[in-house]
């Protein structure tokens, strides 16, 4: 008995955990700074920690109530039904839905390059094929309508994402809109704002409430500290939102990961301290970091510095874990998530003594 041919399939390449490289390099977990996952680097929210208490001897039953009020309250910030908003197992289980939902066998996506894996991951699981635009470098990886288009063929799925990972690009909302505008009925444009927080531009989600080809996806993961909690949201169209009640997995995220949102949301202040300190570190490294740097608008920046695999292991030596941006296709580029200052300070320290 074998699985079904899985050889187009591809293991997701996560950055790698401080406990993993703490135990290979004899270090102390503890003295460790960890950039390479574009994790808070202040936490989760200490609401959210109250919260996952709070609510630690209620989860013998099932989520119903506590996801029903984070939808809701998630709808109100978005000005959209609560209906329209999917609630998943981190942004990543929102793509899966949406995969789900729209995928029939053989169907294609487009998907950027370099670019976040799990798009053409989430196709592929769902029995479609992948094929790829290009983010160039010689374009400063700008992402243009015209450079998306060029390699549009109809596919069922578009992915764009604002900020872009790993570049730190954006697309306008125009140029979202003009997209959808451009493509074919039948064509969904996803736009995943993951890093939608870190960012000045406004975000697509409006668009959502005038057009049924566009989802928005966005993530606790990130600027709100809980990624070990996996919790994210596709924001679709009203006009399909009810197909979520036919492809989500029966209690899509979990009571403590539904009380831990809805804390985190609460707690503004996580959020802006978060925001701000990444504003400030992706400055502090375009300014100080000794090669070339894209700007960002996400928090963590692109940077070039010959061999990234290199960099990334003689980084880690020093106790600094970055991200080697091979497995993107930039094998000449390293990703260093912002830090604190401090951590970010001594990331650029040890960065130049080895560029
Ligand atoms: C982190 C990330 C996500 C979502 O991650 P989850 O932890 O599954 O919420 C989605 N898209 C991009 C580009 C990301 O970097």
């Amino acid at each position: 008995m074998q699985p079904r041919d899985l050889s187009a399939h591809v293991a997701y390449e996560a950055g790698r955990g401080v406990g993993e490289v703490a135990r290979e390099l004899g270090l102390d977990e503890e003295t460790l700074i960890k950039l390479s996952s574009n994790e808070n680097a202040f936490g989760p929210s200490p609401k959210a920690v109250e919260a996952v208490k709070a609510h630690a001897p209620m989860v013998h039953t099932y989520p119903k109530s506590s996801a029903a009020d984070l939808r809701e309250r998630l709808a109100d910030r978005l000005s959209v039904d609560s209906g329209q908003i999917w609630l998943a197992n981190g942004g990543d289980g929102a793509l899966d839905y949406l995969s789900r939902a729209m995928l029939r066998p053989g169907e294609e996506v487009l998907v950027p390059t370099p670019g976040f894996a799990y798009y053409g991951m989430s196709a592929r699981y769902h029995h479609g094929s992948v094929n790829e635009y290009p983010i160039e470098k010689a374009d400063g990886f700008t992402q243009s309508v015209d450079g998306i288009l060029e390699h549009y063929s109809d596919e069922r799925i578009v992915y764009l994402t604002s900020p872009h990972n790993p570049t730190g690009s954006e697309v306008s909302v125009a140029d979202v809109e003009t997209i959808a505008e451009e493509t074919a009925e039948e064509t969904l444009v996803v736009i995943d704002e993951a890093y939608g927080e870190f960012s000045a531009s406004p975000s697509a989600v409006p668009l959502v409430r005038e057009r049924d080809d566009i989802a928005v996806i966005r993530t606790f993961s990130k600027a709100h500290g809980l990624a070990g909690l996996r919790l994210g949201y596709a924001v679709v169209s009203d006009a399909w939102a009810d197909a979520y009640a036919r492809v989500n997995t029966p209690f899509a995220a979990s009571e403590i990961a539904c009380r831990a949102g809805l804390a985190a949301l609460d707690d503004a202040s996580h959020v802006e301290r978060t925001v701000e300190t990444a504003a400030w570190a992706r400055e502090y490294i375009y300014e100080n970091l000794e090669c070339q740097t894209w700007e960002s608008a996400g928090n963590f920046v692109l940077c070039e510095v010959d061999n990234g695999s290199e960099i990334t292991a003689a980084a880690q030596r020093e106790g600094v874990i970055v991200r080697d941006t091979t497995s993107f296709g930039l094998p000449e580029c390293i990703r260093i998530t912002c830090g604190t200052r401090e951590e970010t300070k001594r990331a650029v320290e040890v960065l130049n003594g080895l560029l």
